[in-house]
């Protein structure tokens, strides 16, 4: 089991987790291909989950909301990925029943202060259904199981923003935005006289 987690997916979870309202848990999942033992995230979920202090509630409709699009894509369910407000990052037993999935190989990670503090996925501590139940990984399995990978890499030396002619149009724009600015004041001004 080893899922391949983008950088710009988690960027996004993060985002996504600190557009809420603070001091309630997030729940998010991650969605994307499984081939073997290799998973690839392509896609961060958003629930419309009911997420208070202390735990978060996915009913069976937001949850088969959060998976209709499994089918048009044939993507599946990797991981989910909660918060918890402080360092405790264990599952609580709700967090073992309300979990995504019961299956084997199931993930599901959970990270400190709701996120706030935009940690990476190692910071959290992640969980593995396994046979007899859910299971926490430590650190040495966890950074095994979870490989955040670049979104983007550029080898560009010389941006086209920096060449001349693209620093002479901004302030083309600059000056023409004042002069109309300036001309509208004068007219308001006259106006009102
Ligand atoms: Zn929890």
């Amino acid at each position: 089991m080893h899922l391949v987690l983008p950088e710009a997916a988690w960027q996004q979870l993060l985002d996504e987790f600190a557009r809420q309202r603070p001091g309630v848990e997030r729940i998010a999942f991650l969605d994307g291909y499984r081939r073997d033992e290799v998973s690839v995230v392509t896609t961060v979920v958003v629930p419309d989950a009911t997420c208070e202090p202390g735990y978060y509630t996915v009913t069976a409709d937001q949850m088969s909301e959060a998976g209709a699009h499994f089918r048009k894509y044939g993507m599946q369910r990797l991981a989910q990925v909660h918060t918890h407000g402080d360092g405790r990052l264990g599952h609580s037993d709700r967090d073992d029943k309300m979990a995504y999935s019961q299956r084997e190989g199931a993930l599901s990670l959970v990270l400190p202060e709701h996120a706030a503090r935009r940690p990476r996925p190692s910071e959290g501590l992640l969980h593995v259904r396994t046979i007899d139940g859910w299971n926490a990984l430590d650190p040495a399995e966890a950074e095994v199981a979870i490989t955040v990978v670049p979104s983007f890499v550029d080898f560009r030396r010389t941006p086209w923003t920096t060449s001349r002619h693209a620093t002479k149009r901004p302030w083309a724009a600059a000056w023409h935005r004042l002069t109309s600015a300036a001309r509208s004041l004068s007219r308001s001004s006259s106006r009102r006289k």
